[in-house]
């Protein structure tokens, strides 16, 4: 991706839009970045295991080898994740901010408008993610405040219904607009909601089973008599 977007660059403005091109997509990516270990290192304060954080032309992914069931916990662990953009977009704004009446050259000039870009694009990824729209952070957000009234696998029920209300209305919308990535990524996100909730769902079903067994393991007498020792 960096080399389609470097010859882009290139093709536009020669040594000079390439080094900007570059320039903005790393910046991009490193914001990317720095949203999944908000949701990483918050996760690992909980004794979560991060796996690996994977960038993908959509965005990024961090894998955690769980999710933590308590809802206090995965509502932290997820509202972290916007919360870096926003700061970003704060920061940004504090630096960009520079009093009327500077004459800046033409470099400093670039760079300021790099960093209007990017606390737009900031804004952007973290209203974007607040989406309610399961698996997507505002819908896990709304997974774990439903969890505090709900059983899990209800409130996991709830999340995935509001994300198909809102993302079958996108999805059409989108393709009629012509914006065919969008809806790719909208119909990737619906398809992962429905994942995560069968999985819920299967491990619900497991863990009932197991109990279950455990229960009646327990409640059974056990087959073999005890040794008995004569004297
Ligand atoms: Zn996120």
């Amino acid at each position: 991706m960096l080399a389609y977007v470097c010859q882009q660059g290139w093709q536009e403005a020669g040594m000079t839009g390439l080094w900007w091109s570059a320039g903005t997509f790393l910046a991009f990516f490193t914001c990317v970045v720095l949203h999944e270990l908000g949701h990483s290192l918050t996760a690992m304060r909980f004794g979560v295991h991060v796996r690996r954080i994977l960038l993908m032309p959509i965005g990024g992914m961090a894998e955690f080898d769980r999710i933590p069931r308590r809802p206090s916990q995965e509502f932290l662990i997820t509202i972290a994740g916007p919360a870096v953009n926003f700061a970003i977009a704060a920061l940004l704004w504090c630096a960009i901010d520079l009093p009327g009446g500077w004459r800046l050259d033409e470099a400093t000039n670039s760079l300021l408008d790099l960093g209007r870009t990017l606390l737009v694009w900031n804004l952007w990824m973290g209203l974007f993610n607040l989406l309610p729209a399961f698996p997507m952070d505002g819908g896990r957000i709304l997974r774990a405040l439903l969890a505090m009234r709900l059983p899990y696998l209800r409130a996991t029920y709830w999340a995935v219904t509001i994300a198909k209300v809102i993302m079958v209305p996108a999805i059409l919308l989108e393709l009629y607009l012509g914006r065919y990535m969008v809806v790719a990524i909208f119909i990737f996100i619906y398809l992962a909601g429905e994942a995560e909730y069968r999985a819920v769902k299967r491990r619900e079903f497991e863990e009932a089973q197991w109990r279950e067994a455990l229960l009646q393991h327990l409640a059974a007498p056990s087959a073999e008599e005890p040794p008995v020792i004569k004297g």
